[in-house]
């Protein structure tokens, strides 16, 4: 049966009658200095075959050297991780054929993981979720491949090949989760939650710089469906390579909705590798896993095992920084915010910056208005993520700072937000060049509120009999005459007093 011929059942459908597991296998860029068996840079956008040696190029004669800078990320990666750190383990050598891995063989950890058995906690909507970590290992970054001339960049169709050798050697993480059964129609949204989670830890160890558009994170994601109830899980597909966090959701989505259409029609899942397409949020079959490849693994010959002392893991785990969750429900309960609150301040990716713009004096409530309201609007509108905006906390601090001092009204703040945004200069420069202050001395107001009373005879009748909430289309009309600059607030006073006094 192709693929093609598979009908796609609807996503609550396929629910009602399968239950799904998931599992994520995460590769992790390294941010060290140099690569993992040698002193090559590991500069991402390098010109091609730059950041080469004998040793990452496989020459002969030439000898790895462990990096310790990377085996120590890998370690506190695994103690955040909740894992187990292995006292003794050793690197193996994985043989495979690849044209971008110029050894032929890849130095990765097999049977003998630097850290096994933890967990991540994420929460999904309410609900939290604890994702089982199998093991955390250290491996080498492959090369990379250019297929030139074909219309879809792959090999297939392509004039020619280059290779790029800049990658091949660069420390790479692998984090693989345990099966996570028992989620089920939440499946993609916890995959997603958990890569997320798992990204934000990342970068609070400072560890790798996580850019998943680089390539520096990139996830495979399993999955099997089961009929309900069935007591033994389903074929997993592998979707490889899936290179953002909303793809991470749309792949397991797929495939939920793919396998329930083959096992509908009486087919069988076959165990493969499968190719997410960004463009149409499908995947396609790649390389069938059927019968169980041989790399025939063996201890690396060319390198001594890692023993970290338990003196030096018991420092690293010391050491740990704040991590994500504990940092949210400390900001949580200085800002005073709900679950909510915080769930869509992650969401939106503004925690760091209301962060932020509490430190250059904002209010936790302002911060959090400005950000998620008009901000992330304007993100929205020009396509771009919240922190790309050209405004800083800071100019959002000072812009919360003017409306509490009543300099700005929030219908000037939002245009002062704009003219900064549009490159127009700092809000305080941008108030006084264009007048933007609102007006609240008496002087000025009392003259358009008297205009304005004189020209709405039937307006100051009613609120003569009584009907006072009339007023606010006297004040509509004192805040157009003003061009929004009028302090509201006062100018209801006034035209009040005025329309009593006369
Ligand atoms: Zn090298």
């Amino acid at each position: 049966m192709t693929d093609l011929a598979t009908t796609l059942v609807p996503y609550d459908e396929a629910l009602a009658r399968y239950e799904p597991v998931i599992g994520l296998e995460t590769h992790v860029e390294l941010g060290t200095t140099t690569k993992m068996f040698c002193g090559c840079r590991t500069v991402f956008g390098a010109e091609p075959n730059s950041e080469v040696c004998p040793v990452c190029l496989g020459l002969p004669g030439s000898l790895p050297v462990a990096n310790r800078a990377a085996i120590e990320y890998t370690i506190r990666i695994g103690l955040a991780l909740n894992c187990s750190i292995a006292s003794w383990c050793r690197f193996a050598r994985k043989n495979y054929f690849y044209p971008d891995m110029p050894k032929d063989f890849q130095i990765s950890q097999y049977d003998e993981p630097l850290c096994t058995d933890g967990w991540l906690d994420i929460t999904v909507g309410d609900q939290p979720v604890r994702i089982g970590i199998e093991r955390v290992h250290l491996e080498e970054d492959t090369g990379k491949s250019l297929h030139v001339g074909g219309a879809t960049g792959r090999i297939h169709g392509a004039d020619y090949s280059l290779v790029d050798y800049n990658r091949a050697g660069i420390p790479l993480v692998e984090v693989v989760t345990k099966p996570v059964p028992g989620t089920g129609a939440l499946a993609p949204e916890v995959g997603r939650a958990y890569v997320t989670e798992l990204r934000e830890l990342l970068r609070a160890l400072g560890v790798s710089d996580v850019r998943m558009e680089e390539g520096s994170l990139r996830c495979d994601v399993n999955t099997s469906i089961a009929p309900a109830g069935a007591t033994e899980w389903g074929t997993r597909t592998e979707t490889k390579n899936v290179n953002s966090l909303r793809s991470v959701e749309r792949a397991i989505r797929f495939e939920i909705q793919r396998q329930a259409g083959v096992l509908d029609e009486g087919g069988r899942i076959v165990q493969e590798t499968r190719h997410f397409h960004e463009d149409t949020g499908t995947t396609t079959a790649g390389r069938s896993k059927e019968e169980a490849q041989d790399y025939r693994y063996f201890p690396e010959p060319d390198l001594v095992p890692v023993a970290p002392s338990p003196e030096w893991v018991a420092g690293l785990k010391a050491a740990l920084p704040e991590l994500p969750s504990a940092r949210r429900a400390r900001l949580q309960a200085e800002w005073g915010l709900t679950d909510l609150d915080m769930t869509q301040l992650g969401n939106a990716g503004a925690l760091d910056l209301v962060e932020q713009t509490v430190s250059a004096g904002a209010s936790a409530a302002d911060a959090r208005k400005w950000w998620l309201g008009e901000l992330a609007r304007r993100a929205n509108e020009q396509g771009v993520e919240l922190g790309d905006l050209p405004v800083s906390p800071a100019q959002v601090a000072r812009v919360a700072e003017l409306v509490s001092s009543k300099t700005l009204n929030d219908k000037l703040a939002r245009q002062v937000l704009d003219l900064v945004i549009a490159g127009e200069g700092e809000p305080d420069e941008i108030v006084s060049a264009r007048g933007l202050a609102v007006v609240s001395d008496d002087g000025a107001l009392t003259t358009v509120v008297d205009d304005v009373i004189a020209a709405s005879p039937d307006i100051v009748a009613k609120i003569r009999d009584g009907k006072t909430a009339a007023a606010g289309a006297l004040v509509g009309a004192v805040m157009k005459a003003t061009r929004g600059q009028a302090d509201a607030a006062r100018a209801r006073e006034l035209i009040l007093e005025r329309i009593a006094a006369s």
